[in-house]
């Protein structure tokens, strides 16, 4: 069949800018390469997640991010700059979606990129950055000390470090806001759930709520929940304990390990957000961690890292303890695809039944009544 083109709606200018789409509140001008091209992620709302916790649950999917991360929004900002003010290189702090992320915008933009890892790098999590080619150097020390060493150098050396918490990165951060006020647009959600390890995703998320009630496009802010691995809570402590002020705590393991942060930098200002919007901080464990990972999958259809799967663990618990009503709309941030990592360790198992292809009817058979059945 012969369709004209003409029969298209075609409308170049239709496709979405992204988190660029309200240039007047970011201080860049027009991006350099993939920088252009983050944001501007689907809300969906969650239809089956939502009749399984008890609330009207939204998912706001950052995995669909071009590393697979918020932290894109907040690399674009970065490398933006970077671009725009002759910076030759921009450093970061990193084990993973930082480190990735960062590279993979300063390369598309021709700015260089220099990743500080810790010995301990897993090798796996090393292949994903190296694909971007930044120069990495290794340094044997402590870690968590690295971060303000780094920024440190700021002042004396050729290098931009734009860690966690940076203002730069901030900006980027905070445009989720508006996109989500906008695609909610004209209600407001009444939460907002986020992970929080360095809590510089939830500062630069409040301050984009805060941007909009003080401009008057929403009327009232959605309350701000976050979410922490049990295993490196400090946010959660502090706040159980009533304190205003985050004090570090013994990190353990947890398969939660981008949420890993037993020190974080942002801790009192992502506390600061909770407490005026009047959310809530709290904390989940492995099991909780990886049973909201398979919630996410098997009803929701969407693969997310365990350090993104803790927000709708969280919801549950809130849910359940009536914190959170179930005539409420709830958006959990997805922060991160689960693509980089490997899916079921136990899909052997998963595997029901092998069959000759000869038996190919009576298996498929076979396998659709159990399907019924289950
Ligand atoms: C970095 C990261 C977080 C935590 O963000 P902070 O700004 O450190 O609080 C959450 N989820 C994923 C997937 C991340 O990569």
């Amino acid at each position: 069949m012969d369709t004209p083109r003409e029969a298209f709606d075609w409308n170049p200018n239709r496709a979405s800018t992204g988190m660029w789409s309200h240039p007047d509140v970011l201080p860049f001008d027009s991006p350099p390469g993939i920088c252009a091209s983050a944001g501007g992620t689907p809300l969906t709302f969650a239809a089956r997640l939502s009749d399984d916790i008890g609330c009207s649950l939204w998912l706001k999917d950052e995995t669909q991010n071009p590393t697979g991360t918020y932290k894109d929004r907040g690399s674009a900002t970065s490398v933006t700059y970077a671009a725009q003010h002759d910076i030759d290189a921009l450093g970061t702090v990193s084990v993973g979606n930082m480190a990735m992320s960062t590279a993979a915008n300063a390369a598309s933009a021709g700015v260089g990129c220099l990743v500080l890892v810790p010995s301990t790098i897993p090798p796996e999590r090393l292949e994903l950055i190296a694909q971007y080619e930044p120069t990495l150097l290794e340094v044997h020390g402590d870690y968590g000390q690295l971060y303000y060493d780094a920024l440190a150098l700021n002042e004396t050396e050729d290098v931009l470090f734009v860690n966690g918490d940076s203002p730069l990165r901030l900006e980027g951060y905070k445009t989720l806001a508006y996109e989500v006020c906008e695609q909610f647009h004209p209600e407001t959600p009444d939460a907002l759930v986020l992970p929080a390890s360095s809590g510089g995703h939830a500062s630069g998320v409040w301050k984009g709520l805060c941007e909009l009630r003080d401009a008057g496009a929403i009327e009232s802010v959605p309350r701000m929940y976050l979410v922490q691995a049990s295993a490196a809570n400090p946010i959660a402590t502090a706040y159980e304990a009533g304190s205003d002020v985050v004090e570090p705590v013994e990190q353990g393991e947890t398969v939660a390990y981008s949420i890993s942060n037993g020190n974080p930098p942002s801790g009192n200002r992502a506390l600061a957000a909770v407490r005026r919007t009047g959310g809530g901080v709290t904390s989940v464990s492995d099991a909780e961690i990886l049973d909201a990972k398979r919630a996410l999958a098997t009803r929701g259809g969407l693969c997310v890292e365990p350090a993104s799967a803790v927000t709708v663990a969280g919801i549950r618990t809130w849910v359940q303890s009536g914190e959170i009503g179930s005539d409420e709309s709830v958006v959990a941030v997805l922060t991160g695809t689960g693509f980089k990592e490997m899916g079921r360790p136990d899909a052997a198992e998963a595997v029901g039944r092998q069959i000759d292809q000869r038996e190919l009817r009576s298996g498929v058979r076979a396998a659709v009544e159990s399907m019924r059945s289950d």
